[in-house]
């Protein structure tokens, strides 16, 4: 018997309806551990070959973790995967909420949708019981305004996932939403789960989940809760939640600042953390058994209307805020719901929006192409573009592909300012003078997204210890010297094991990385929950073999992957920051290669950045390496 999973897996080929309920496979669990490592594995054996990300043939993927749903702080957490139709490669997104405790409680680890429902539908599960039900009157629906309304139909216990109008319309930067307001939003995953004509799933579980050993597992349970709360920093940290990290990043000059153009702004006072607790916070929100609820729940007030959401958190707060030029928080939190409403994920939609105003402003995009005239810093304009998106009407059709791909469209050198990597829009931080942060952009196996490894604090505050630290470590704004490239790679390799394996566990990592909160918990929960003994360095080197798997799914899907799919955009490479403590500094393309180089060889890859077949043999993948000749890299031939 598997102890600490549901042992089951949910599968439904939906063009025909056939449902199947499948034994886990002790192997999978024991050699992938959950999560992440389900999703990459699955991705490996089952997808179709060329397959298109928003046709039939692709999977979606929803899978949790041995730790998911146990009594231990942030065990909310649900990983979904996919071939993104974003970057074409391996995709994956995490959510937090309720939606994979209650999943496990109905009796799965895992559901795998393939297919296409023959007309838009949603999926309801009650333990056993599996209905795909017509859905077309609520076609059109907003995801919040369906969540509600299904909670009313259904009940307050179902936990319910949704996508909005961008889904539908196929934008690939759509996301699910959860718990109103929590967000699967990365890889285009809503876009996959549109694509299936499945508007939402609704899920009720009331069975239990069998543990190795109970009461250790709750004595370790209540050691960790009892541990999180004497870590200094616990109250502290969670009244702004991710937003307290505003003022930190931007003193460091990484906050995007108009299109990424900048990476400091002086009116970030007004967008952050603090911002929040005056204008709009009404109540913290945390997802299933989380002590340390980062969720802010409140309510905005602007000139276009009023509305309750919960965030903006910081991601939100930098590409719908600094980066649009968007000064008022309730502005930010107003774009943040519309986003929400229509299924867009916050980081894309803010880059795109960035991108198209640039566009507007160099004469590229005119009046006529994109309806109106678009500016930094106003809201209206970016609310226009972000419904012209979810529709795909008139610019949005150009736009709801991405940045990358709408600038190859467009060519006139709007490449170089299109802020991507392999076609996912780049997050949070501006890294010019952040050597191993862009660098963990570069390398992310979904594209330029911050939760695969975060070393900003390494690049420019020296070690501090956890996000707390940095936050309050205060200080005033001066120029910086620039960073070095030492030592950088191995950094974010060591980060890029260590913040997915929470991915793999189907836990929340920010007790951790905010508090720095004790891995040996994770340890003991692990084995009382599981029965097995695993050390944290153990657990780490299957989140190295996942790594690998990943890339090399990428490496399989994608024509023409290989060192240049990790270049980061031109303008990083080529126009200095004009003000701010990183004044000057940019990051030259010799350095970006030298980045390359080290990190390759560290990863024992080949300077192409493909695995080699000794790499994959040595993390337990051979079947992998037997697969490499027919990989798409290898088929077009490549010169650098
Ligand atoms: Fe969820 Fe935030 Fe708590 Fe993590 S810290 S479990 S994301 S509420």
């Amino acid at each position: 018997m598997l102890y600490g999973y549901a042992g089951s897996i949910l599968r439904i080929e939906l063009t025909g309806g056939d449902v199947q309920k499948q034994p886990l496979p002790d192997d999978l669990a024991n050699n992938y551990l959950g999560g992440r490592g389900f999703v990459a594995r699955i991705l490996f054996e089952e997808l179709p070959p060329e397959t298109d990300p928003l046709g039939p043939g692709n999977l979606f993927i929803v899978a949790t973790g041995p730790l998911s749903g146990h009594f231990l702080p942030g065990s909310g957490k649900t990983h979904f995967g996919c071939k993104s139709p974003a970057t074409g490669g391996y995709g994956d997104s995490n959510m937090g909420g309720h939606f994979g405790v209650e999943l496990k409680y109905a009796g799965y680890d895992m559901l795998i949708l393939t297919g296409k429902a023959p007309e838009p539908s949603i999926l309801v599960i009650e333990d056993d019981a599996i209905e795909i039900r017509p859905a077309g009157d609520l076609w059109g629906m907003g995801s919040l305004s369906l969540e509600r309304r299904l909670k009313e139909e259904l009940s307050e216990d179902h936990q319910i996932l949704t996508v909005g109008p961008a889904a539908e319309n196929g934008v690939v930067f759509s996301c699910i939403t959860h718990d109103f307001g929590r967000q699967s939003g990365r890889s285009g995953i809503g876009a996959v789960l549109g694509s299936k004509n499945i508007k939402a799933i609704a899920v009720r579980g009331t069975g239990a989940i069998s543990v190795a050993d109970a009461d250790r597992a709750f004595s370790e349970g209540k050691k960790a809760y009892q541990g999180v709360k004497a870590k200094p920093g616990f109250l502290g940290w969670t009244p702004e939640g991710t937003a307290g990290i505003t003022d930190w990043v931007n003193r460091v000059g990484a906050l995007p600042t108009k299109n990424f153009r900048e990476s400091f702004w002086d009116k970030q006072g007004k967008i952050n953390g603090a911002a929040i607790l005056r204008e709009l916070k009404i109540t913290d929100k945390g997802c299933y058994c989380c002590p340390t609820p980062c969720g802010k729940y409140g309510k905005a007030k602007t000139g276009l209307g009023e509305v309750y959401v919960e965030g903006p958190e910081f991601e939100t707060i930098s590409l719908l805020g600094s980066n649009l030029l968007i000064d008022e928080i309730s502005e930010v939190a107003y774009a943040n719901w519309i986003c929400d409403e229509l299924g867009l994920d916050t980081i894309s939609a803010g880059v795109v929006c960035s991108w198209a105003i640039e566009c507007f402003e160099k004469g590229i995009l005119d009046q006529e192409t994109i309806g109106r005239e678009v500016r930094f810093g106003e809201l209206e304009s970016v609310v226009y573009l972000l419904d012209r998106i979810a529709h795909k009407k008139g610019i949005g059709r150009l736009l709801s592909g991405g940045v990358k791909k709408a600038s190859e469209t467009l060519g006139q050198g709007s490449d170089a300012f299109a802020i991507q990597v392999k076609g996912l829009e780049w997050s949070g931080y501006e890294c010019r003078n952040a050597p191993g942060m862009l660098l963990a952009y570069m390398t992310s196996d979904t594209g330029a997204h911050h939760a695969r490894a975060w070393v900003l604090g390494h690049d420019l505050a020296g070690t501090a210890a956890n996000v707390h630290d940095l936050i309050t470590s205060g200080g005033a704004v001066e120029k910086l010297p620039k960073s070095s490239l030492e030592g950088r790679a191995a950094r974010v390799v060591e980060s890029q094991h260590l913040r997915p394996l929470f991915d793999l566990l189907g836990i929340c990592r920010l007790q951790y990385m905010e508090l720095g909160f004790e891995v040996e918990h994770y340890e003991r929960l692990f084995e009382a929950v599981t029965g097995r003994r695993l050390s944290w360095e153990e657990m780490l080197a299957v989140s190295e073999k996942v790594w690998q798997l990943t890339r090399s799914i990428s490496a399989r899907e994608i024509p023409k992957f290989g060192r240049t799919s990790d270049y980061p955009p031109e303008r990083m490479m080529s126009e200095p920051a004009s003000y701010g403590p990183n004044e000057g500094h940019c990051i030259s393309r010799e350095a970006v290669d030298t980045l390359l180089d080290d990190y390759y060889q560290i990863r024992g890859w080949d300077s192409n950045g493909i695995p080699t077949s000794e790499t994959l043999k040595k993390c337990g993948l051979e079947d992998v390496a037997e697969t490499m000749d027919s990989w798409a890299c290898h088929k077009t031939e490549q010169k650098f």
